[in-house]
């Protein structure tokens, strides 16, 4: 192994084990920190801060005032926790004295040698799975000296790697991934440019625009689209998305990923105020927007 590549330092916020929709098979998906897009509706609210952060859960909160005790950050009156995020140094006192574990630090500095030898910790299953590593986020791609040592060590170890993305990154960090990464989990967020930016705080000219040509280099890329009810399950995104989809004809397929709830509750913790409650969908109407999509021509992945 390169003893360069395993040096290069990152910051993560998360090693999860045993993933099965994060690609192919078994996988170990690494959640690297910082996202340029705010989407209403996070998955993953924890890794849209780059900084490390104090997260806090108030309905694990007994108010008993243990951490008040250890760092004035910290106020419990009148059966009420508040916490000062902006004065928090993350000395994690509180972390430690807290009895429920509703207080905790997100995001920690690692090298890509300490990633790789977890994703190695369960090398045995990706195999006859047709399993391996996923790089997800926040946005991987924010951090490209990183993802790139840690696709390239997976790579060196024989372990399939894919990248979860926006798509928000100049062109040339996906370039430099494309010998290394087996498959693409590109999202597509809204296919009208007006929401997009609504939605996610951010353009999608960019994110189409690597889509195209990302596609045009030949890499394998599944296109993920997450359906929020209320916001973009319009009829004009799903044809939008079969558009595109047929317009690109050697994508893996296009996956909906369906709205759910955890989010909200995890942005709440982190002191993020990013997000509105939208109800999570029903299986039948999933099923619904797959046929609609299916009816629009788009080639439909069914995991
Ligand atoms: S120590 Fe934990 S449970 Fe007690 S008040 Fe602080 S956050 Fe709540
Ligand atoms: S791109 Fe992903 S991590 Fe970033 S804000 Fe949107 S849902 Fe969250």
């Amino acid at each position: 192994m390169n003893n360069e590549l395993l040096n290069v330092t990152g910051r993560i916020f998360n090693v999860q084990f045993f993933c099965v929709h994060d690609g192919p098979g078994i996988r170990t998906t690494v959640f690297l920190k910082g996202c340029p897009l705010h989407c209403l509706w996070c998955h993953n609210p924890e890794g849209i801060l780059r900084d490390v952060h104090l997260s806090f859960s108030e309905n694990k909160c007994l108010k008993c005032g243990a951490c008040a005790n250890v760092c004035n950050v910290h106020k419990v009156t009148d059966g009420k926790h508040s916490v000062d995020r902006e004065k928090c140094s993350l000395r994690a006192e509180c972390v430690k004295v807290c009895p429920t574990e509703a207080l905790s630090i997100v995001g920690r500095d690692v090298t890509v040698g300490e990633v790789i030898s977890d994703i190695l910790k369960d090398k045995k299953f990706y195999e006859p799975s047709g399993g391996g590593a996923t790089f997800s986020g926040g946005e991987p791609a924010m951090q490209p000296e990183f993802l790139l040592a840690l696709v390239k060590s997976a790579k060196a170890e024989g372990i399939n790697a894919a990248v979860e993305t926006s798509g928000c990154a100049p062109y040339g960090v996906y370039e430099s991934l494309l010998p290394y990464v087996d498959s693409f989990l590109f999202d597509c967020k809204e296919t009208d440019p007006a929401l997009h930016r609504k939605f996610t705080g951010v353009d999608n000219a960019l994110i189409l625009s690597n889509l195209r040509k990302l596609h045009s280099a030949g890499a394998s890329i599944l296109l993920r689209c997450p359906i929020i009810p209320g916001l973009n399950d319009r009829d004009e995104h799903f044809r939008g998305i079969a558009e595109l989809s047929k317009e690109l004809p050697n994508l893996l397929g296009v996956e909906i990923l369906a709205y759910h709830r955890l989010a909200a509750s995890k942005s709440g913790r982190m002191g993020l105020n990013i997000q509105d409650e939208y109800e999570p969908p029903a299986q039948e109407l999933v099923k619904e927007w797959n046929d609609t999509l299916r009816t629009y021509g788009a080639n439909v992945f069914d995991a």
